[in-house]
């Protein structure tokens, strides 16, 4: 989500005879676009702020802004800590860093107020043709895929989570824009789009999507989206357990290019440790989701993501943690050890888990993730899949599949990122696969 915002940010500068650098020190304009979903994020943040007041002293007319979820949080006290930077702007202003910038000239802009009634502005981004986006400051790694919001904010509060405070209420952006947005992209010779919001399934759950107000689900988006014409993949994230729908997995057999990829984050294998995060789920309803998405969908590769050491998680509850994960095999996940964040409900939960107990726990975790997705990868060899070609390396293309895996191909044709083809596994590894592309198969 924040790679979307550095987008719009970027995307809606550029309308304003902005150009993008790649080189720090001769910029006039530094943004730093920040999360605070772990301390660890946060921290990132200080220090490079702190490590700019250099830039800033070389270069008196240096600008700088932070933006996003710490922007958000800390408001006018970042100023106060950190006087050299030049606008705070919060989560629901960044459609309008340009007027911002200009309001900042001669005096230091806080922005972060969050409105209860947001709606997320009509934004159709200004695209080139993307053969032609590569100029000699930035060039993208791969232009053929694309996110685009669907919604901002969320309404669940899970009690370790900061985005309901960071990002606001959940708010859906209108179906009309989210279809605009898609054709110009794809008109535009993207290939792939990733459509994304904290919690997809409840998209058009609590405001007006359409302009007659009727009701409008995100299955029904997903129909509307994967029916452009030119557009090859289709894929989302995030997908909170408790809110998936029957209707959902159904796209997956009636939508060609609706990648067999599901990014499903369970937190916890443990009903005592998922009640008190506030997931509104079981692990039983958990595991009746997963084999439900199977049955729809065979190929479908999950993914999830894992806090270990949430307070009060015992030995016991994060074996089950464990036991699940040899349950479900996920393809891969995101783990993470639980840090507390300002304002949540969980920072005032006793019986903590020790750091060194966090650390042992998520070594554990990640060592046996490590060999599973190395055991799911080896189910790929001698496979013929199609790929996307996403960039040409030194000695091979780094392509991936539908189900979101990188296959690094070799191929005695030259191939052009942005491009369909065929190629056979060869080789699996714990991060990726190898493969070699299949001559005269190409799309
Ligand atoms: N909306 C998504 C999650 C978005 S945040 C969902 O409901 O699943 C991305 C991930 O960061 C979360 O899934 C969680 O695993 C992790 N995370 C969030 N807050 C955290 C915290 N306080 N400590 C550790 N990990 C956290
Ligand atoms: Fe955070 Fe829960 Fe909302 Fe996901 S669903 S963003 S974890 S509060």
């Amino acid at each position: 989500m924040n790679e979307r915002d550095s987008e719009i940010l970027s995307q809606s500068l550029s309308q304003h005879d902005y150009i993008e650098t790649m080189n720090i020190d001769s910029a006039d304009l530094i943004i730093l676009n920040t999360c605070s979903i772990r301390a660890k994020a946060e921290q990132k943040v200080m220090s490079l702020l702190g490590y700019l007041r250099k830039n800033k002293q070389r270069n008196p007319d240096l600008k700088i802004c932070v933006a996003g979820c710490v922007a958000q949080q800390q408001g006018e006290s970042l100023i106060e800590r950190m006087p050299h930077v030049n606008l705070v702007i919060g989560t629901q202003h960044i459609y309008n860093i340009a007027n911002l910038l200009k309001e900042s000239e001669k005096i230091s802009v806080v922005k972060t107020t969050l409105d209860k009634n947001y709606v997320i502005p009509s934004f159709i981004p200004d695209v080139q043709p993307v053969d032609s986006v590569v100029t000699d400051m930035v060039t993208q790694e791969n232009e053929f895929s694309r996110f685009v919001t669907i919604m901002q904010g969320c309404n669940n509060y899970c009690t370790y989570c900061v985005v309901p405070y960071t990002r606001g209420r959940e708010v859906s952006r209108k179906v009309k824009d989210i279809v605009e947005e898609v054709k110009v992209l794809v008109h535009s010779g993207v290939q792939e789009i990733t459509l994304l919001g904290q919690n997809v399934n409840s998209y058009g759950m609590t405001n007006a999507v359409t302009d007659d107000g009727s009701p409008f689900a995100f299955n029904q988006l997903l129909r509307e989206v994967s029916s452009i014409s030119g557009l090859r993949r289709l894929r989302f994230t995030t997908s909170n357990p408790k809110d998936l729908s029957e209707d959902l997995m159904k796209c997956f057999v009636d939508l060609d290019n609706l990648c067999p990829q599901f990014h499903l984050p369970v937190q916890s294998g443990s009903n005592q440790i998922l009640q008190r995060m506030n997931r509104k789920y079981t692990r039983e309803k958990y595991l009746e989701l997963v084999e439900s998405l199977r049955r729809y969908c065979p190929e479908i590769a999950l993914t999830t993501d894992i806090i270990v050491g949430f307070p009060g998680e015992s030995t016991k509850d994060f074996m089950e943690t464990m036991n699940l994960l040899e349950t479900v095999r996920f393809h891969g996940s995101f783990s993470f050890k639980y840090s507390d964040r300002p304002g949540t409900a969980s920072v005032k939960l006793n019986n903590k888990v020790s750091e060194e107990d966090k650390s042992e726990r998520l070594a554990f975790f990640q060592k046996r993730q490590k060999e599973i997705s190395l055991e799911r990868n080896l189910e790929f060899l001698d496979k013929s899949l199609e790929v996307l070609v996403e960039s040409c390396g030194e000695d091979s293309y780094k392509c991936r599949t539908k189900t979101n895996h990188v296959v690094h191909v070799d191929s005695t044709l030259p191939l052009t990122p942005g491009q369909l083809v065929n190629v056979k596994i060869n080789h699996a590894g714990h991060h990726s696969l190898k493969g070699s592309a299949l001559v005269g198969n190409r799309n």
